[in-house]
């Protein structure tokens, strides 16, 4: 078990505090705030305990630069209007510079600071010491609440954990209890879905999963990858080429472990990649060779829906099919449906399974969804995450 600020003193201290404000902008302006909305219990809990609060956080890829589309600036005034106080903010090209020191050494008991783009420091992302300790002299105990850089070893994210003690905020917490627990602890039967469109990135996922889950259920564009591993015709369906051996090498170890792969049976197939395109449903074996499979089928969803419905724990990473297109979102929004149903733990990881629960109205009904897109593959790949092995243990 991790620390989380519950297990230290804050009143009086300066918590220094690792956010993920990296949200999408339009012209200067934020137009989706769910991430700043999420990190408001870890926030309000410090200033509710009298701690003095700087937060620092990256926007986008400003490359080391102080290039000023990234700075912070409109973060700080939605984090106000949120949090219904003042947020300080000083625009340093240099993130940390005397008048910011000033500000934080000046901050009272439950009063907020936002430190500037800590990627306009070229150092940041090459957790490069001096800058660590120019950050770190800021605070008294570090918070560790950006999951979604977790898996990155940079200055504001583990280099400060050099120079102060470390904890987590309560959305990293949320985040290691279930990812951990489905990975580590699951309640069996453990179903891993995975779907998405290229095998290669999630190779070294599924080799963990095989490890630990009862059954593994491939959808999505990667099915085509396994298909042709058996042999099968794909048509001109999405192919990672590279990776055909390694899919049949899986195959394998599956069934040495006595692990359960499904793949589906049939496929909603499409003449070219466009949702206005004549399509039609094939068996797996019947996918015509100028065609392309872009979701799973009606029989498919059948035996998914079943082996869902029998889970207690399910991990879900990767839609079914090109959900962003009417005609082929079917597959995914039944998954999606049968996991809302089911009364087993479910959990979502990757940013577009994550879009598609979203889309389908259906996030609510899920144990839990995963912020980070890549920090949540590297969890369920069994790595150890550089953000959260600096976090002290309870
Ligand atoms: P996640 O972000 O949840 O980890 P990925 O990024 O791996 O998921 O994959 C998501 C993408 O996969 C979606 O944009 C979707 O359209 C695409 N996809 C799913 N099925 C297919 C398919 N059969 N052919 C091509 N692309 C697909
Ligand atoms: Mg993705």
């Amino acid at each position: 078990m991790k620390k989380t600020v519950k297990d230290i003193d804050v009143k009086g201290k300066k918590a220094l505090v690792r956010c993920d404000f990296n949200v999408p902008m339009k012209d200067g302006v934020i137009t989706d705030d769910i991430r700043i909305v999420s990190a408001l219990p870890t926030i309000r809990y410090l200033i509710d305990g009298g701690a003095k609060v700087i937060l620092m956080s990256h926007l986008g890829r400003p490359d080391g630069e102080p290039k000023k589309e990234f700075t912070l600036a409109p973060v700080a005034e939605r984090l106000s209007q949120l949090l219904g106080t003042e947020v300080v903010f000083i625009s340093s090209d240099r993130v940390v510079d005397d008048k910011v020191k000033e500000a934080a050494s000046d901050l009272k008991d439950g009063q907020v600071m936002l430190l500037e783009n800590v990627r306009f420091r070229k150092e940041e992302t090459k957790n490069g010491a001096d800058f660590a300790r120019e950050l770190s002299e800021l605070g008294d105990f570090f918070v560790n609440d950006a999951f979604g850089t977790a898996h990155r070893a940079h200055a504001s994210t583990a280099g400060v954990a050099d120079y102060l003690p470390a904890v987590s905020g309560f959305l990293i917490e949320k985040e290691v209890k279930f990812l951990g627990n489905a990975v580590e602890n699951p309640k069996r039967p453990f179903v891993a879905i995975m779907g998405g469109a290229k095998v290669g990135d999630k190779i070294p996922v599924i080799e963990n999963l095989l490890k630990k889950v009862d059954t593994l259920i491939i959808g999505g564009g990667m099915a085509y990858t396994f298909f042709k591993a058996q042999g099968l015709e794909i048509g001109t369906s999405i192919l990672d080429k590279d990776n055909v051996n390694l899919a049949a090498v899986l195959l394998e170890k599956a069934a040495a472990a006595g692990v359960t792969i499904l793949l589906p049976v049939d496929c909603v197939c499409g003449r070219e990649f466009k949702n206005d395109t004549e399509f039609g449903i094939y068996p797996k074996d019947k996918i015509p060779s100028d065609m392309m499979g872009l979701d799973i089928g009606p029989e498919t969803v059948k035996v998914y829906g079943k082996v869902i419905k029998d889970a207690a724990t399910v991990v879900w990473n990767g839609p079914m099919g090109v959900f962003e297109m009417p005609n082929f979102a079917k597959g995914t929004r039944a998954v999606a449906e049968a996991l809302a149903e089911s009364s087993a733990v479910t959990v979502i990881g990757g940013g577009d399974s994550a879009a598609a629960v979203e889309q389908f109205g259906l996030a609510d009904k899920m144990t839990h969804i995963s912020t980070g897109g890549g920090a949540s593959l590297e969890f369920l790949e069994g790595k150890v995450l550089p953000g959260i092995a600096v976090i002290q243990d309870k």
